[in-house]
């Protein structure tokens, strides 16, 4: 059995295990997906089964590719394409695709993004004159996806004779958000289309409804494997459970250190107590990391036993000795991010290393533009893994046409943002105007002006008005200063606040952000026209490197999720990103534990060398005043190589207790109160004048000085005055 070759003891035992309910459980590395795989292996190979009688499930796209990618690479020759090596998704729609016709929905129906789901609520919100103002998008479809917790509202629909007597229904009393759900859910189904929650809770209604359909599954699906299983929901859980409920045999492994999804309903519990939900199951433990070098583990170590909530294990690795950890501390975002790319430099040069060795690893998405433009400044080729590229997407490209049109009069802009946001000028406006222009033989918008009087539409004039008056603003304001008055006037800013769209929003502030750079960097005045080019010529040279195969990767830490890669830059480790200023407003300590997973899950990606990075100048919100991480301080010194500029006060000791104490999740009392007279050793005299039990801070006014000084609970350099 070849392919059993160089497993060790407990690896073996997790893959002859093939019957019956099992478990494992290990830190990052320890070689759980490798088990998987070979345990895949074992039972196509060497017993026989067939890869269509096998579910091989994980939580993400990633992660699944990479567990189909290594099976392959083992059976190779083998036809795969009949398997089920996917996600949950996945899976469901490839049942789905087989059986959904009982429900008289078409095998070939349509799946639908959250764009497609916001074109539903944009006409529904027309239909019932609704404003987002009332709902925003992300409000109502956050709602629809609770509707969809259970699947009840299936049986509903399907309860009733025909969707026309569901129609019927939908001008009952309802409140309007329930209103918005039937409208919704009518108009999806009326297309034969099923959203993200839908395609589990349909497979899971033919299941429940159609019992010879479970029946042919279960006996289908002989041997089910979950892999990350930390992260499947309550939901997940009972499907799985569900299916290998007839041949009994279920194989699942996860790491509830690395439980980062605990957001959108993960429940590592059902890992934890597995052995409670099945009482004839095994456990293995594997405890040996195979992925990272010592380092790069007490590292990782170190921070994540400062978890509470967590079951104590603590990994340990054979590899030798390798290269210590680098932390380097940046003035600027920019001076980071050219730091990240001068280290690739340097490295990729040495021998048997390639661009493709080097991953950048960051918490929020926003954070790739300045990573991106010290990357094209060195012309280095990389690629956006399960992202974007910034000026790519979206909301960029929507606001970058607003500027081309009013520097350029270009005619691509003018279609891409005269109706964004929407000013009611349908398709036919556009074709009227297009011919118009084309008869004129002028620009679009030249054409629109010229010819106001000819087009009823309101929304015209006042479009043509908007850009007459930016243009005229254009040389009397800062390239920043215009930008951001350009985005409010043209309902640009409104249109995402009303999506409530969080990551929309961080990308235009990023985007004033950069403006904000290059004007104090610059020495002359920066012109729009200048800027524009400046950004054409970047994308040209991002489009030259798709072509190439040797690449930086950049991905988000969630995508990052069960996989190695042999050097890995973590960057961003600010307080208020990583964690990330939601979790810390959130105050409880399980958001905070989830961001030190992901700090964790980050850091055991690395194999060979681990860099990690923050900067005092990378937040829009307070442009020079980041802390380091908090978990920064959770790592013992000596296990950093610590690089920049270092002379700086948040790295100080009493910094180090202060930033210790914030993560006390409950905060002991105070002992002065709002009002409270105290005397400091240096500025005598002082008031307080506000109390901050979460942050541990007083706030305290010394009238002698005329300053107001924020002072620590614990500082014993205080007493009250007598
Ligand atoms: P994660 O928790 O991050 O998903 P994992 O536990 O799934 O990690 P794997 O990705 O399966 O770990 O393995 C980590 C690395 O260790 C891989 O490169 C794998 O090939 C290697 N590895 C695993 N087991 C062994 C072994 N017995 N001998 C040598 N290398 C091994
Ligand atoms: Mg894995």
């Amino acid at each position: 059995m070849e392919h059993l070759k160089g497993l060790n003891t407990q690896q073996i035992q997790a893959v002859k295990e093939t019957e019956g309910y099992v478990r494992v459980i290990a830190g990052a590395g320890s070689g759980k997906t490798k088990t998987l795989v070979s345990r895949y292996v074992h039972l196509v190979k060497d017993l026989g089964v067939n890869p269509s009688n096998i579910l091989c499930v994980t939580f993400t796209n990633n992660a699944s590719r990479e567990m189909r990618n290594r099976i392959k690479a083992q059976l190779e020759g083998l036809n795969l394409s009949e398997g089920y090596i996917t996600t949950y998704h996945g899976f469901c729609v490839k049942v789905l695709r087989e059986d959904i016709y009982k429900l008289q929905i078409p095998q070939s129906f349509t799946i639908l993004d959250s764009e497609d789901q916001k074109t539903i609520l944009r006409q529904i919100y027309e239909e019932l004159n609704i404003t987002s103002r009332e709902y925003t998008f992300k409000d109502i479809i956050r709602r629809i996806s609770e509707r969809k917790q259970d699947i009840s509202y299936i049986e509903e629909y399907f309860s009733v004779d025909s969707a026309n007597h569901y129609e019927a229904s939908l001008s009952s009393n309802d409140s309007l958000p329930d209103t918005i759900f039937k409208r919704y859910l009518f108009k999806q189904l009326r297309n034969f289309s099923l959203d993200f929650d839908d395609l589990m809770n349909f497979t899971i209604y033919l299941f429940m409804r159609y019992e010879e359909l479970l029946k042919k599954w279960q006996k289908r699906l002989q041997y089910i494997q979950v892999d990350e299983v930390q992260d499947s929901s309550a939901k997940q859980f009972m499907f799985v459970q569900l299916l290998a409920n007839y041949h009994k045999y279920l194989f699942v492994v996860g790491d509830p250190d690395q439980t980062i999804y605990e957001w959108r309903g993960a429940k590592p519990e059902l890992l934890v107590e597995f052995d409670k939900l099945f009482k004839y199951s095994k456990t293995i433990i594997l405890n040996q990391n195979y992925r990272s070098t010592p380092q790069i583990l007490k590292v990782s170590n170190s921070i994540i036993k400062n978890n509470t909530l967590r079951v104590e294990k603590e990994m340990v690795t054979q590899l030798p000795d390798g290269k210590e950890v680098v932390y380097y501390h940046a003035q600027s975002n920019l001076d980071e991010s050219k730091w990240i790319v001068n280290e690739i430099l340097r490295r990729s040069k040495e021998k048997n290393c390639s661009l493709n060795d080097f991953t950048i690893l960051y918490r929020s998405s926003y954070l790739t533009r300045v990573l991106e433009q010290a990357l094209i400044m060195e012309n280095i080729p990389y690629s956006i893994h399960g992202g974007i590229r910034f000026f790519e997407r979206k909301e960029i490209k929507d606001i970058i046409a607003y500027l081309r049109l009013i520097a350029f009069n270009d005619n691509t802009a003018f279609l891409r943002i005269v109706n964004v946001p929407s000013r009611k000028l349908g398709k036919k406006f556009v074709t009227d105007i297009v011919r118009l222009s084309e008869e004129t033989n002028l620009p679009i918008f030249s054409t629109l002006e010229q010819n106001l009087s000819k087009f009823k539409q309101k929304g015209a004039k006042e479009f043509v008005e908007l850009i007459q008056g930016l243009r005229r603003l254009k040389t009397s304001k800062g390239i920043s200063d215009f930008v951001k008055y350009l985005f409010d006037k043209s309902g640009l800013s409104l249109l995402y606040r009303n999506d409530g769209d969080y990551e929309r929003l961080e990308n235009i502030a990023e985007f004033q952000n950069s403006l904000i750079t290059i004007e104090k960097t610059s020495d002359e005045v920066v012109e729009l026209e200048d800027y524009l080019q400046e950004i054409s010529l970047y994308n040209e040279m991002s489009k030259d490197e798709e072509q190439k195969h040797n690449k930086v990767k950049l991905m988000t830490i969630h995508s990052a999720k069960g996989l190695e890669f042999k050097n890995v830059f973590l960057c961003g480790f600010i307080d208020g990103v990583l964690p990330s200023q939601r979790a810390i407003n959130d105050r409880g300590v399980r958001a905070l534990e989830e961001e030190r997973r992901l700090t964790y899950v980050a850091m055991t990606r690395a194999m060979e060398s681990l860099y990690i990075s923050d900067s005092e100048g990378y937040n829009y919100t307070n442009d020079s005043d980041n802390q380091p991480s908090r978990f920064y301080f959770e790592i013992d010194n000596s296990l950093l190589k610590r690089e920049g500029y270092i002379n700086s006060p948040v790295f100080d000791s009493q910094n180090i207790t202060y930033a210790n104490k914030r993560l006390l999740p409950d905060t002991p009392k105070s002992t002065f109160r709002v009002g409270d007279f105290v005397f400091h050793i240096r500025w005598n005299k002082g008031q307080v004048i506000g109390v901050d039990k979460s942050t541990r801070i007083y706030q305290i006014l010394f009238p002698e000085f005329n300053i107001i000084r924020n002072i620590h609970f614990d500082f014993d350099g205080i007493e009250p005055f007598k």
